[in-house]
């Protein structure tokens, strides 16, 4: 019995360590570390490419379709994008409000584009939206053009399929939301190149040369950047913890803080990426979009993330794993993008001038300035802005002017001062 004693409490501590540590570490013990890839709830990315593409083929009346290929050191990319459009053949699409969607930029993150196949199948009425009022809808999709890239990222993608369940990266591992050229490069001091590789420049990886010049052609209204790892909607900026001032900032907020309402039952984070994610993201699409190609309203959607997940488990931690989240995902997710198209339309109508929605302290030369707000947005809003086409060279050589002469005199000024006091600190793009 003597001896009995402290082996039974021996036992009584070891099992009551184990039950304390699997209570703690629960995921480790009571299933294993790695959730493979649903076989029974995702598609592959070959049977989703098939299946769009048979969508497409199914109703030719609304949807087209297109595959753009390009790449450079020997390495290639193609992407799929697929265009909504009613009734086309009688109205030109460029009178109509434009609105650009992109799914799987990040490999890991399938359940995104599982999210553009069931959004194309609701578009081409093969599956209803419930709660949705069908003619209400039909009005508002009239007057849309919708091109949807289902999935960005393809060769990150087939990485992820292969295996590697926590690559987002692209097929040579640069990160598609850090090689665009607004603030790229610059590097927080948690950076993780298994993360965030910006590549060799902005703009060096295929996929995202093809992203941009497919969202300088079509010139959207509204750009939505759609991930997984969380739930939130983002707004500019990701390279800078606040959101832009003037009327499109204060618009888009309140569009996200409705949206977050409806249909994410306040659960999401709403905000600039750069302020709300946690991190300041350099170099990203949604950026480039609000400040170079003028998008109005451009968003990052995060419509899903296991916050509970061990963090090596990533196919659990960006995508649902049963039936039925994936199921609530895929449906509150839809619903909301029809939200996005019906209040984007209504609110973009009784807006004529970008001039007024953006604020104008941006990085761009006058003549983009002036190009950009001016005299390449007459196609966009209709007859109105034309009037103001006349005459513009005029205007826009006396700002030239106006401009070097405000220039000159600043520089005479300063060079009469010392110089510690007129020259300003030049910021590396590359901090240390
Ligand atoms: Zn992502």
């Amino acid at each position: 019995m003597g001896r009995l004693l402290p082996l039974s409490f021996f036992f009584f501590f070891f099992f009551a360590f184990l039950q304390v540590f699997s209570l703690v570490n629960g995921r480790n013990i009571s299933r294993p570390s790695f959730t493979p890839v649903k076989r029974d709830l995702y598609h592959s990315s070959g049977d989703l490419m098939e299946e769009i593409k048979a969508l497409v083929g199914r109703h030719p009346d609304r949807l087209t379709m297109k595959t753009i290929r390009t790449g450079n050191k020997g390495y290639y990319a193609e992407i799929l994008v697929v265009t909504y459009a009613r009734g086309r053949r009688e109205i030109d699409n460029s009178s109509k409000f434009r609105i650009l969607l992109s799914f799987g930029q990040h490999g890991r993150e399938l359940i995104t584009s599982e999210l553009a196949l069931r959004l194309l199948s609701i578009l081409s009425e093969e599956q209803s939206l419930p709660n949705m009022d069908p003619i209400n809808l039909n009005n508002t999709l009239e007057k849309l053009v919708i091109k949807v890239v289902p999935m960005e990222n393809l060769n990150g993608r087939k990485l992820v399929e292969a295996g590697d369940f926590c690559e987002r990266r692209n097929g040579r591992g640069v990160d598609l939301n850090r090689n665009w050229s607004v603030d790229w490069g610059k590097k927080e001091k948690d950076y993780d190149p298994y993360e965030e590789n910006p590549g060799t420049a902005p703009f060096s990886e295929p996929e995202t040369q093809i992203m941009r010049k497919l969202s300088e052609s079509f010139d959207p209204h509204i750009w939505i950047n759609v991930h997984s790892g969380m739930e939130a909607m983002f707004m500019p900026y990701d390279h800078r913890n606040t959101t832009p001032d003037g009327l499109a900032s204060h618009i888009m907020r309140s569009m996200l803080e409705d949206l977050n309402h409806l249909h994410c039952q306040d659960r999401c984070v709403v905000g600039s990426g750069g302020g709300s994610v946690g991190y300041l993201a350099h170099g990203t699409a949604t950026d480039y979009m609000y400040d170079i190609v003028k998008v109005p309203m451009a968003f990052t959607f995060e419509i899903y993330g296991d916050g509970e997940a061990s963090p090596k488990d990533c196919f659990r931690m960006f995508n649902p794993v049963d039936l039925t989240s994936f199921n609530r995902v895929l449906s509150d997710w839809s619903a909301a993008f029809f939200t996005v198209f019906e209040t984007g339309l209504h609110q973009l109508n009784g807006i004529h001038s970008k001039a007024s929605m953006t604020n104008l302290d941006k990085l761009v030369s006058i003549d983009e300035y002036l190009d950009g707000y001016l005299m390449g947005r007459s196609s966009r809003y209709g007859k109105k802005i034309e009037v103001i086409d006349v005459g513009m060279q005029e205007i826009r050589t006396y700002f030239r002017l106006f401009l070097l002469s405000s220039v000159l005199l600043m520089f005479m000024f300063c060079s009469r001062l010392s110089k510690s006091k007129c020259s300003r600190p030049i910021v590396s793009a590359i901090p240390l």
